[in-house]
């Protein structure tokens, strides 16, 4: 955390072939310069292992960063998350981001756990106040919640359970993040829930993210990026000007910080961070 007691953090995938390890490498060198308050790095989604995430947290953790690995919970058994916890907990990882995760299609045995408000409570029976706990949260409503008021209710069971702060799902629509953050303050909700930042790349790969995710990309964003058709140059200034002018709203508001999805680029993340001076 900053002096100014915000966290600016950046998200990684772990890379399935060697030369990606190397490329991430690269990546991390010029992200570390920003000095974040933590790299997290994804498990299962993309079909990474958790070999992948642990050896790139070490990593990470080898280069003075502090590093959390994301831990999901659906398909696995209580032993299968104690062992992964003592694993964790014997490299001296003191951060995790706890998941429900998504089932592959196909998949039908959901295994111990059926919610990540069941994982964090684990988490904490196993394993005390040893970890510091980020949980997902949906300004925009997670695709299978009946409704946001349930989603809502949802979350906090997670933060009842003993999560100590959240991480949102990309938005590029700054009044769902406000309105998430004040009706989780009229419920007594007392975490930091951390704004999820997607910087824009390509508009197809947007496209595919935000329809599995239930992000909602803005009209006149998906008309524009759209009328920019193959012009690299023109999505990526423009997805610059979007995503900074958000990051500069969130955080002249007051955010408590920001969530880098870096997509294991440097490029983009590392602009729009200069960019707010920060
Ligand atoms: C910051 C962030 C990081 C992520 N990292 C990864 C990753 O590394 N790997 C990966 O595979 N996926 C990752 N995801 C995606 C995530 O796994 C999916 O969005 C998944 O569908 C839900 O996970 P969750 O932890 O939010 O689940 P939950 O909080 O369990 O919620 C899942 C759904 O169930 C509902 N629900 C929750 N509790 C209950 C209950 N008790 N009764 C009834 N309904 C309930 C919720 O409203 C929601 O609709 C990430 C998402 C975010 C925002």
């Amino acid at each position: 955390m900053r002096a100014d007691g915000r966290l600016f953090s950046l998200e990684f995938f772990p890379p399935r072939t060697p030369e990606g390890m190397e490329k991430l490498r690269a990546t991390r060198r010029q992200l570390a310069q920003l000095r974040p308050s933590f790299c997290s790095v994804t498990f299962g989604a993309g079909g990474s292992t958790r070999e992948g995430t642990l050896a790139t947290v070490l990593e990470i953790r080898g280069e003075g960063l502090e590093g959390a690995p994301h831990i999901s919970c659906i398909g696995s058994t209580r032993e299968g998350i104690r062992q992964v916890l003592q694993e964790y907990r014997s490299h001296g990882i003191r951060h995790l981001v706890a998941l429900r995760g998504d089932l592959p299609s196909g998949t039908v045995d959901a295994g111990e756990f059926r919610y990540a408000n069941e994982l964090v409570a684990f988490i904490r029976a196993e394993t005390g106040d040893w970890f510091h706990v980020d949980v997902a949260a949906y300004p925009e409503c997670h695709p299978q919640a009946r409704t946001p008021q349930q989603d809502l209710d949802n979350f906090a069971r997670k933060v009842a359970a003993g999560a100590n702060s959240a991480i949102t799902q990309y938005f590029f629509n700054a009044d769902a993040y406000w309105s998430f953050v004040d009706a989780c303050g009229d419920r007594g909700l007392d975490v930091p829930v951390v704004p999820g930042i997607m910087p824009i790349a390509s508009f197809t790969k947007l496209a595919r993210f935000s329809d599995a995710c239930g992000a909602e990309i803005p009209r006149w964003i998906r008309r524009t990026l759209e009328g920019y058709g193959d012009d690299a140059a023109s999505i990526r200034a423009f997805g610059l000007d979007v995503v900074t002018a958000l990051c500069a709203s969130l955080l002249e508001r007051g955010a408590p910080g920001l969530h880098f999805y870096t997509l294991n680029q440097a490029g983009l993340t590392s602009t729009i961070w200069q960019r707010l001076g920060l």
